[in-house]
């Protein structure tokens, strides 16, 4: 995404020069194109959508109806309650057993909104900032917010890119400032290990660079593998480091908009600060949700693990049949990032963007394209969606395959 084109053309109107910086969130546009054309009626399959399909656990809701029959619905510290910034405080004891004090959390209006934070926060004019590609779009166009530059590693799909430390520490340079790592990462699922982090971290604190860790997925990993981030950062870098989390996928609660960072007191500080200009509190029945949400039984959280594994394995086991359609089964997360280069050609479907313009339009099936991700040759299907939508998506995805892939590989 390095040439992004204008967010926006607005030839009667001197727009600032950062506008034309960024390009607005394409993960977000597949959920916009969606929702445009089911409210004029199409009959659309969303494999777009990077949100969870279940709805709020019951527990949770009812805390938020109690909060707003108890009227709790005026301005909360900027940073939010002591009680839900206690309760994060809490989760991440409970699960990682790192020790963190309710001035080093700060909660946003999503995960998004705390990375945000974060970047404003500690980026500025001539920093470098590294991550890794694929990559959530927004990590790289909020650096540039914050007048930084991004510098892409890209991970490789013959290693199911996997996150490894080698080339990023290639990539310093003495204007690096900071490192954003992202695992589970959206949209690939592949997670980095915690000694290839303790290798960054300690690297990170000999430099004196910052290392944040976008947690958004952080609850759904479905194996048992050591995956404790926290602790890492903990141990090797925790003046260095902010760790970037969110209610949104792990709860169900998207919509919600909860997200925190956890970090130093005085990085918070500062991001107590900007944010106190920008939006103020997180909405306080949200606080109240997301308290029950952290502080509650997490055996909702399991139970829709579960049934995201069984819809990963049936969805990679639909589509792979296919031998054009290659993919790996992700670690993590909710989405099947496939490479789509077989069915590729010069004189076909050109690129996925394409070819996720053709499915939507022949086949009425949307997904990500590879391109949104820095990723051409790739589509991110999301399976955060029915075992009936997958099963009939995943059908028309194949035959739209059979249809238009190149000539010389439709024998084999
Ligand atoms: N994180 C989700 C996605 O990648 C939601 C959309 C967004 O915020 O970019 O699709």
């Amino acid at each position: 995404m390095t040439n992004a084109p204008r967010a926006y053309e607005e030839p009667m109107t001197r727009l600032a020069e950062r506008t034309t910086r960024i390009a607005g969130s394409p993960t977000m546009k597949v959920t916009a194109t969606v929702d445009r054309l089911r409210r004029e009626g199409v009959e659309v399959i969303d494999f777009g959508a990077g949100e969870p399909d279940f709805s709020t656990p019951a527990a949770i809701n009812a805390a938020a109806h109690a909060a707003i029959d108890q009227s709790f619905s005026k301005y909360t510290p900027v940073a939010g309650t002591a009680e839900l910034r206690r309760t994060i405080c809490e989760r991440y004891r409970t699960d990682y057993g790192v020790e963190y004090k309710e001035s080093e959390v700060i909660t946003s209006a999503g995960g998004k909104q705390a990375l945000f934070n974060t970047a404003l926060a500690l980026f500025g004019a001539g920093d470098e900032v590294i991550t890794h590609a694929p990559y959530w779009p927004t990590l790289t166009e909020q650096v540039k917010l914050a007048e930084a530059t991004p510098v892409v590693v890209h991970t490789s799909p013959e290693d199911g890119f996997a996150i490894r430390p080698r080339p990023i520490l290639d990539a310093i340079t003495p204007r690096t400032r900071g490192i954003i790592i992202n695992s589970p990462c959206n949209p690939t699922g592949a997670l980095i290990s915690e000694a290839d982090l303790a290798i960054l971290a300690r690297e990170a604190a000999t430099r004196e660079i910052w290392l944040i860790v976008d947690l958004c997925y952080e609850k759904l990993i479905y194996d048992a593998v050591a995956h404790n981030l926290p602790g890492v950062l903990n141990t090797y870098c925790r003046e260095l480091s902010v760790i970037c989390g969110s209610a949104s996928k792990t709860y169900a609660m998207t919509g919600w908009r909860c997200g925190w960072a956890i970090g130093p007191a005085a990085v918070i500080a500062a991001e107590n600060a900007i944010q106190s200009h920008a939006t103020s509190n997180v909405s306080s029945i949200t606080q109240k949700a997301v308290v029950a949400a952290l502080g509650g039984s997490q055996a909702p959280v399991r139970a829709m693990l579960d049934e995201y594994r069984t819809r990963r394995d049936h969805l990679y086991d639909w589509l792979t049949a296919d031998p054009r359609i290659r993919c790996r089964k992700p670690g993590g997360a909710f989405y099947l990032f496939v490479d789509i280069g077989d069915v590729l050609s010069a004189d076909g479907i050109r690129t996925s963007t394409e070819f996720a313009q053709a499915l939507l339009d022949e086949a009425r099936v949307a997904v990500t394209p590879g391109e949104a991700f820095d990723a051409p040759g790739f589509l991110r299907i999301s399976y955060a969606t029915s075992m009936e939508t997958l099963r009939e998506g995943s059908r028309r995805l194949v035959e739209f395959v059979r249809a238009h892939a190149p000539r010389a590989t439709v024998a084999g």
